[in-house]
């Protein structure tokens, strides 16, 4: 159990080498999602939306986030008033804009495949946006442009036609101006003032102010991941959403190189997210001695932080894991499947080879997870709760999807026609084997 408020910030520490097949899977193991829970209790709140709209919209929104709002959305163009912000905000929003833009460009490359089968058959790929998306930016008390600048960038570069940004309102009614400017940046048409299962409610059914959408993306708490789970559910939505999300997450691995503040400071960086967020360090053959500095620093780190209260939870709940060895550690790591992974590592470069599963990875000592999270380039939406084994983090794709083409030509079809039509009789579908035949002796 956590100590009590004045006791040391500490982490629960195991050893790879000793524990049990059961103890090993429970240190692999995230919090229980209630998912079925939370979907029952936000059935009623999406049923409202679909029934009434607007009205039930602006009801819910004077409930849960206290707003008293006279209109649903904001459309573009947004007036300038509603976008002030601090010079120095500013330009940081633009270099990061600048960088992730020019990371997500350069992933559509390649999309456009054209491969002959054989002879005369010739296939292929392309890529088209999704004309309608959802972001849902989370708000709460936090003011989050990072999250609106790594859903809105691939939107934008994707081509998406349509992109409605939705967020809740802060209790005077207004949109924190700095989410406002990154709306006007990557384009997005409409913000809507609104938050929980409401919003994505009103996104995937439409009211008569809110345009319906054609998938939806974001981050944010139980209420909306429960709606958002129950709407893809849905055919009368035809919805779909970017992937199943869990309370964020941070992998360490550190050997004896590693610079024990360095480390420290990366699984407090993860611990002030919430009280549920996951912090493993996986430690490689560390002497005690530099473990302990480790524990040392996430102490007295952790006490100089303003959400010391919810680090002294999160850490108080975390586990550092021993290893014998780079390889054990990302054994490990592969079975936990960390949405973030830092590699404190000797040669940290060559060792990404072994990484099977992981959102994304921050390579040596210089590359803080902070970087990803904001600036660097790379999206901070990622899989969680161990999906990083079969979901990718969002990225360009996530807003296209694939449309495969063919043309056989004459010649092609005297080869490939006998093949369809052998297979086509064999599956007993005979109009099938006609449309190649009827060509074929035409
Ligand atoms: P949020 O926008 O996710 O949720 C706020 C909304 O929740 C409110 O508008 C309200 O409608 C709804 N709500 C709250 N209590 C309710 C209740 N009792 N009944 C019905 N609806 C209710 O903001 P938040 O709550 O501050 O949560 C933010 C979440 O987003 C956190 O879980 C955080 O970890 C996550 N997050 C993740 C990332 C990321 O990129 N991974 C980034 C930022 C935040």
């Amino acid at each position: 159990p956590p100590a009590g408020p004045d006791g040391p910030i500490r982490m629960r520490a195991s050893d790879l080498s000793t524990i049990s097949a059961r103890e090993r899977a429970q240190l692999l193991r995230r919090p229980v999602l209630k998912s079925g829970e939370m979907i029952e209790k936000v059935e009623p709140i999406v049923s409202e939306i679909r029934a009434r709209g607007d009205a039930a919209l602006l009801e819910f929104t004077a409930k849960f986030d206290k707003a008293r709002l006279s209109s649903t959305c904001i459309f573009s163009p947004f007036s300038p008033d509603t976008m002030q912000i601090d010079p120095d905000v500013k330009a940081a929003i633009d270099q990061a804009y600048a960088n992730i833009r020019k990371f997500h460009e350069a992933q559509s490359s390649g999309s456009h495949l054209v491969v002959e089968t054989m002879p005369g058959v010739v296939c292929s790929r392309f890529a088209r946006p999704i004309p309608r998306v959802g972001l849902y930016v989370p708000g709460g008390t936090a003011v989050l442009p990072s999250t609106a600048l790594m859903l809105g960038i691939p939107a934008q570069v994707a081509g998406c036609k349509e992109i409605v940004l939705a967020t809740p309102p802060r209790a005077d009614g207004s949109i924190s101006p700095e989410v406002m400017y990154v709306a006007s940046l990557v384009g997005a048409s409409t913000v809507l003032k609104a938050g929980g299962a409401q919003a994505v409610a009103a996104l995937a059914y439409g009211t008569d102010t809110v345009p319906k959408v054609d998938k939806i993306f974001g981050p944010g708490n139980q209420w909306v991941t429960a709606a958002k789970m129950l709407v893809q559910n849905d055919t009368d939505a035809l919805v779909s959403i970017d992937m199943p999300a869990g309370p964020s997450e941070v992998l360490v691995i550190a050997d004896y190189t590693a610079n024990a503040a360095f480390v420290a400071a990366d699984l407090l960086s993860q611990a002030e997210h919430g009280v549920d967020s996951q912090v493993v360090l996986v430690a490689v053959d560390l002497t005690e001695k530099h473990l302990s500095h480790i524990e040392r620093e996430v102490d007295s780190q952790a006490r100089a932080l303003s959400r010391v209260d919810i680090v002294r939870q999160s850490i108080g709940k975390s586990i550092i894991v021993r290893a014998s060895s780079v390889e054990e550690a990302l054994v490990f790591s592969n079975d936990y499947a960390p949405e973030h992974l830092i590699l404190h590592l000797e040669n940290a470069a060559s060792r990404v080879d072994l990484v099977e599963n992981a959102g994304s990875v921050f390579v040596g000592s210089y590359s803080p997870e902070s970087c990803g999270d904001y600036a660097s380039g790379t999206n901070h939406t990622l899989p969680t709760n161990g999906y990083a084994r079969q979901f990718s983090g969002v990225n360009t794709l996530s807003f296209q999807k694939h449309i495969t083409s063919q043309e056989v030509s004459s010649a092609g079809l005297k080869v490939l026609g006998p093949i369809v039509a052998t297979l086509a009789d064999c599956e007993g579908l005979q109009a099938h084997a006609n449309a190649v035949r009827i060509r074929l002796s035409a």
